[in-house]
């Protein structure tokens, strides 16, 4: 029997989700107080890697991730968004390198340590190739925001209801259990709510008395008008990253770990972000900036996922996380089976949100 599920945004989480329900024929409706990808999923450098095994879980859960897009890649065309070219990176230099190759080759990861002229042959539009540089084959980048339409076009062509332009100004809910939500426009009711509202995410179930304490953070972002095929892997260097998209248009961000600091000359480090890739690049056309962002990644504190059960409350869901872009689609998967079957899967386990039910007040005691 169908049931009612009602998503609150329409990022590449919520719109993964709502892909896989309906691809099983549930009921389903999308809230989206602006425009579909309006988010972070328009504003995401969306590299596809596990090449940070922070956690054995998280690295299990990456790895899985990618598995997923690989399926998803071949049962679809999707070649408008996802470029399977896989990584180069030298982003750490000297021992640090060394280190994070150990790492990797510690994981069984699939990368290898390659020299300039082996560089040189897979990248040749890359100046100054460096004298070490790790190779990664499997990882991608993907056009987010072009993926997660793509996700909501499908999932309405299932039946999905997607409304943009609407806020949920408040989840309700009668004794322990959601009942739907409510906009200014009406009050909508479900059989269950998933929270996929991003960086807001923590405020929508601070109103279910839910704690979820998040540190997002920001990073500035440039796509340039689109150029010839120059590149097919996802450059990591140790001041700027940057890939083309399938429509010839680069991304280019910051350095990738560095924290963007508000308040900065945003138009000189745009100037310094472009002048530092073509350092890198050879070009045969002007490198031009069509579009600056500054996208601001949903965070849980710990930096891990938080994906399931709202902690105290029954028929309601939460799935946020920085990496979505690696993540969502298989997320999406996972949490629709879930919520179908009531059986919680073992992958999840790590990220389940009542990992923060410690440090969630109770009733009338004030928050530290
Ligand atoms: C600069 C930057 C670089 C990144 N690089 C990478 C990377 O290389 N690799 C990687 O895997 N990930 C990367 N990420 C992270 C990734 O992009 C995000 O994790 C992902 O886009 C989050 O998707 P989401 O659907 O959770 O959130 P969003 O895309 O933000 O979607 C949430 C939606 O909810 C809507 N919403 C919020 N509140 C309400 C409400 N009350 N009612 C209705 N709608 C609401 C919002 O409008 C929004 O559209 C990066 C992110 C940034 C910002």
């Amino acid at each position: 029997m169908s049931r009612h599920f009602l998503i609150i945004g329409g990022g590449i989480v919520g719109a993964s989700l709502a892909y896989e329900l309906s691809q099983s024929g549930q009921r389903v409706t999308v809230l989206e107080q602006h425009a579909v990808a309006a988010g972070a999923s328009s504003k995401s450098f969306a590299w596809l890697n596990a090449n940070y095994p922070d956690t054995p879980e998280y690295f299990a859960l990456r790895l899985a991730a990618l598995a997923h897009y690989r399926a998803l890649a071949k049962a679809h065309d999707l070649s408008a968004f996802l470029r399977f070219g896989g990584s180069i990176w030298w982003e750490d230099e000297g021992e640090a390198f060394d280190a994070h190759a150990a790492l990797l080759a510690r994981h069984n990861y699939r990368s290898e340590v390659i020299d300039a002229a082996a560089f040189a042959r897979l990248a040749p539009a890359i100046k100054n190739p460096p004298a070490k540089s790790l190779y990664a084959p499997e990882e991608a980048g993907v056009f987010l925001a072009g993926l997660t339409r793509w996700l909501i076009a499908q999932a309405s062509a299932n039946g999905a209801v997607v409304q943009t332009g609407i806020a949920v100004d408040a989840i309700e809910r009668r004794g322990d259990r959601v009942t739907g939500v409510r906009t200014a426009l009406e009050t909508l009711s479900a059989d269950h709510v998933i929270v996929a509202a991003g960086v807001l995410t923590g405020d929508m179930l601070a109103g279910l008395g839910f704690q979820l304490p998040m540190s997002n953070n920001a990073g500035l972002l440039l796509r340039s008008a689109p150029l010839p095929p120059l590149l097919d892997h996802v450059m990591m260097t140790p001041d700027v990253h940057f890939r083309q998209d399938p429509d010839g248009s680069l991304m280019m961000g910051e350095i990738f770990s560095g924290a963007f600091e508000a308040g900065c000359d945003i138009d000189a480090l745009r100037s310094s972000v472009l002048d530092r890739v073509k350092a890198r690049l050879t070009s045969p056309a002007p490198l031009a900036i069509a579009q600056t962002m500054i996208g601001t990644r949903p965070m849980p504190s710990d930096g891990m996922p938080a994906i399931g059960p709202v902690p105290g409350v029954k028929g309601v869901s939460v799935a946020v996380m920085h990496s979505a872009a690696t993540l969502g689609p298989m997320i999406g998967h996972i949490l629709a089976q879930e919520l179908l079957s009531g059986e919680q899967a073992p992958l999840l386990d790590a990220f389940r949100p009542n990992r923060f039910s410690a440090q969630t007040p109770s009733a009338g005691e004030p928050a530290p």
